[in-house]
């Protein structure tokens, strides 16, 4: 009798460890942000970013193990207001050296929710694999009442491991929508439903573990764009410059004169600029800086020749990308040229 107990107890065992290591295998990559947030109390907002651990991300999640088979690595811990280029190159570089080497089927990566939807897109146009990758946050501390972090990495690993997330590109999990890293925008500054597609709608659902896709994403991604920056040790410098009623030309300028590649400006309306700013857009253009017209209304695209005839003026639009992820865009599209009717092209097409 005990050795019969023995061989069924060594047999459930075994097929526990079988079942396990049929599990797709996911790298968590932690960069920072309010998903490793702390703060003394649970009930007030204070806190700090970027201070747990990846493994401590990890244990916080009941189950994640029966999802996938989890490992992480601590790539930066940083408040996403202090992400930089030099962290998107670093984690470009992982990301396609752990699909390379075949170290995992998907990758999870947790970010501050400040910038978030600028590394999605970054990653969107500079990943080489189609496999998943699918960035995720929190909008409350690890301390926090209800903490949203759990739930949300939960829910990003779930999309990871899903066959039915390989070659959507770049996405960006939140409050159990899945977005196109593209589309995806930061649209509440402290609610936990922070992400929206301003311009379209959520991909797909993550809900009670099983994914649902309801669309594609529109534009190209991963290797069908053509921005591979292996090697690059940095990229050119844009920057943005918002417009207000009777805003002068002094941020234009100030740009033009400080070293930059591509200045993006936030203009009124439909990427309208006033004069002041005309004017300095024309200087710098003249000095070969490449400017490209972004607005600062939430939805919508920017138009060549409505009011503004681009020909002439020399700038480029960005068509329905929002001024932070026009400058991304601007950065990698440097990377390859500076022809004004290529860098146009590369807005209509990614
Ligand atoms: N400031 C934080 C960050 O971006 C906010 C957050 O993660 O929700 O890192």
């Amino acid at each position: 009798m005990k050795k019969l107990l023995l061989i069924v107890a060594g047999v459930l065992f075994m097929t526990v460890c079988l079942a396990q290591n049929n599990l797709p295998k996911i790298i968590i990559l932690a960069t920072g942000g309010t998903i490793a947030g702390t703060g003394a109390s649970a009930d007030r907002a204070a806190y700090t970013a970027g201070e747990l651990p990846v493994g401590d991300l990890i244990a916080a999640v009941p189950g994640i193990d029966k999802v996938a088979r989890i490992s992480g690595e601590q790539i930066a811990n940083v408040g996403s207001q202090n992400m930089s280029v030099e962290i998107w190159i670093k984690l470009n570089k992982r990301i396609n050296e752990i699909f390379k080497n075949k170290l995992a089927d998907g990758i999870v990566i947790t970010h501050g929710t400040d910038t978030q939807e600028e590394t999605a897109y970054f990653l969107n146009l500079t990943v080489r694999y189609d496999n998943p990758v699918v960035l995720t946050g929190s909008m409350r501390p690890s301390t926090a009442i209800s903490a949203d972090g759990p739930k949300n990495l939960y829910d990003a690993v779930t999309v990871a491991a899903s066959p039915y997330s390989k070659g959507r590109g770049v996405l960006l999990t939140f409050n159990e929508s899945i977005f196109d890293g593209r589309d995806a925008v930061k649209t509440s500054t402290t609610k936990v439903n922070g992400f929206a597609a301003p311009n379209g709608a959520p991909l797909g659902q993550v809900y009670d573990g099983r994914v649902i896709y309801y669309l594609k994403a529109a534009r190209k991604a991963n290797k069908e764009t053509p921005f591979d920056i292996t090697g690059l040790a940095t990229l050119p410098k844009v920057a943005v410059v918002e417009l207000f009623a009777d805003a002068p030309g002094i941020g234009v300028d100030a740009y033009a004169n400080g070293g930059f590649d591509g200045i993006v400006t936030a203009g009124l309306g439909n990427g309208n600029l006033n004069d002041a700013n005309t004017e300095a857009v024309i200087r710098a253009i003249k000095k070969g800086i490449a400017v490209c017209r972004a607005s600062r209304v939430p939805t919508g695209r920017v138009t060549q020749f409505d009011e503004t005839d681009d020909d002439k003026l020399g700038t480029i639009v960005s068509d329905d990308l929002n001024p932070q992820k026009a400058r991304i865009l601007l950065m990698l599209g440097l990377t390859k040229t500076k022809d004004r009717k290529k860098l146009q092209e590369f807005f209509f097409q990614y």
